[in-house]
């Protein structure tokens, strides 16, 4: 079967219907019937709606309480938010913000627009009357973006009809309508949540939960390596350095792709509008750290309005962390997550953000910082970047003899793990003898390269083609070997299901692996290696 490349998936495009004009790109309210709208004309009242904002969820009750206490204000009971903002009535009604140590603080207001409101609109029936107008008022366009949804499922279910189906499912509101949807369109496929082992408690239960409820049938993929270990090994992630993604997300993914009989087709709830750095994204692509999986996106132009109605309208189970006021349900410990969602967590799960704090700043004082205690609460452990120390722990020389050979002195005796690291540069052959094994990898290339466990040196005879480049893949593959933290965030750039961490060490299968190349390219190693990339300090060749 041709492998599928991100180009070709790209030319795809799939049109909004031209009534949904600007569904995509704001939210509208109708100043008669006071609801929000996806289309600009109120199908209840038939007045011109104006817009209200880019993008709309709902405050929920717990959320509004925190909010009465931020803005010691009673509150109307049917508000919606966007970012730092909260609406009443389609305007602003206050912005907030959270300080660096995390707390709450009231930015500007408009409190006194709640002077001549009706006593009403802080009963909780106010809001359960204006939600059912809402609803009834959106019906007509959810339908119409529900159908659009539905014929792009059945369309890409179709043209990849030799894969297996899944739906990526994170536990949040974006995947949970995901699912509803693929399921609505060819039936119910299994749901794959890749569960960091920093998630919130509830969305672990949550995933069970909705997975139950709704008949689908549950794959969890979970981490082999334990977060704290990598934590000491890595250092903990930072906005830059987001190793995690890679070992505790994709890395499970993958591995548990790798026992499908097939390729996959995954449905994945990613939105356009969550961020500046999804805007681009494409609807259906080969994502390059998925080896074995192409990725279809039936909601990507919703908005969190729309997926809130939906999700209001089919009456479906949603992760009840949305009810404490975080609009992400991610990871308790992101790096990415805002000072608010940091607060929620400090209000709601104090033990879990006290354990973590104590762990920061314990890192951060063994790393040597002035103020480990500041460092953390004001949040510079978020910009933490990699640091460019490096140990030469390998040089090498050039030996009398043929121009092109090199010889490479270890600090350290070399194990057999070295052997795994040149598999991919040809065949291997091994003469075992007196507890060291003598090792061949390429003989009959044009380039070998030869050496002993148990000594400390590896000699490479290069040929006449391809010095450079071959030089330069075998090197960075003794510095994977001198730095492997196992991990396994590598293991998915090979789509033969070659590279594995088995008890604690990294393999390769020589039956497998087809000597592709992509594990010791250039272009793959961002995914090639999480502690080349990541790591404190590196132990490097002398070059
Ligand atoms: S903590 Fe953040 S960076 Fe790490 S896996 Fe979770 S989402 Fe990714
Ligand atoms: S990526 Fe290619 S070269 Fe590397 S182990 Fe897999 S098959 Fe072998
Ligand atoms: S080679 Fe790099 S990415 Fe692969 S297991 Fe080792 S540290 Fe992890
Ligand atoms: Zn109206």
């Amino acid at each position: 079967m041709a492998k599928i490349v991100a180009e070709n998936l790209e030319a795809y495009h799939y049109d909004v219907s031209p009534n949904l004009d600007g569904v995509f790109d704001s939210v509208y309210w109708c100043s008669h019937c006071q609801i929000p709208l996806l289309v600009h004309e109120c199908p209840l009242c038939h007045s011109k709606a104006r817009r209200c904002a880019r993008d709309l969820k709902p405050v929920f009750n717990r959320e509004r309480e925190l909010f009465e206490s931020v803005t010691a204000t009673k509150l109307p009971t049917f508000l919606f938010a966007n970012r730092n903002y909260v609406y009443f009535e389609g305007r602003t009604l206050f912005a907030f913000s959270a300080d660096p140590y995390g707390e709450p603080r009231l930015v500007t207001h408009k409190l006194d627009q709640l002077n001549n409101c009706l006593p009403s609109v802080y009963q909780p029936e106010y809001a359960q009357r204006m939600w059912e107008l809402c609803l009834q008022a959106n019906r007509t366009a959810l339908e119409e973006i529900e159908a659009g949804a539905i014929e792009f499922i059945h369309r890409e279910a179709e043209r990849f009809s030799d894969r297996d189906k899944v739906v990526a499912f994170s536990g949040g509101k974006d995947s949970a309508v995901t699912a509803t949807l693929v399921k609505k369109a060819i039936g119910s496929v299994p749901l794959v949540f890749g569960d960091t082992t920093l998630e919130f408690p509830n969305t672990n239960s949550y995933v069970r939960k909705f997975a139950e409820l709704n008949g689908f049938q549950l794959f969890q993929a979970e981490p082999d390596a334990k977060f704290l270990n990598l934590c000491e090994a890595l250092g903990p992630p930072s906005r830059i350095m987001r190793w995690c993604c890679t070992v505790c997300k994709s890395r499970p993914i993958n591995k548990l792709y790798s026992r499908l009989p097939r390729d996959v087709l995954s449905f994945d709830g990613i939105r356009r509008m969550e961020s500046s750095r999804r805007a681009d994204y494409p609807r259906v692509a080969h994502i390059q750290k998925f080896s074995r999986q192409v990725a279809a996106r039936p909601i990507v132009n919703w908005s969190s309005f729309a997926v809130w109605l939906y999700i209001f309208t089919e009456g479906l189970e949603y992760n009840p962390l949305y009810e404490y006021g975080y609009s992400r349900v991610g990871c308790m410990y992101c790096p990415s997550n805002t000072p608010f969602s940091e607060y929620l967590t400090k209000l709601n799960f104090p033990s879990l953000y006290d354990a973590w704090t104590e762990y920061l700043i314990d890192y951060a004082a063994r790393s040597g910082k002035e103020d480990p205690k500041s460092y953390v609460l004001e949040g510079y452990w978020k910009r933490r970047n990699i640091l460019k120390q490096r140990a030469f722990v390998v040089e090498p020389s050039q030996p009398c003899g043929p121009q092109d050979d090199l010889v490479y002195s270890f600090e350290s005796l070399i194990t057999d793990e070295l052997v795994e690291f040149l598999k991919p540069f040809g065949q291997l052959s091994i003469l075992e003898g007196n507890g060291s094994v003598s090792f061949v990898v390429g003989s009959g290339n044009p380039f070998m390269i030869t050496g002993v466990t148990g000594d400390n040196q590896l000699s490479i005879s290069f040929g006449r083609k391809h010095t450079r480049l071959i030089r330069m893949q075998i090197e960075k593959q003794i510095e994977k070997y001198l730095n492997c933290v196992h991990c396994g965030g590598c293991a998915g750039v090979c789509l033969q299901g070659a590279i594995a961490i088995r008890d604690g060490r990294y393999s390769i299968d020589g039956n497998k692996c087809a000597r592709c190349g992509r594990c010791v390219t250039t272009k793959y190693l961002k995914e090639g290696c999480v502690a080349l990339n990541f790591g404190i300090a590196k132990k490097a060749i002398r070059r």
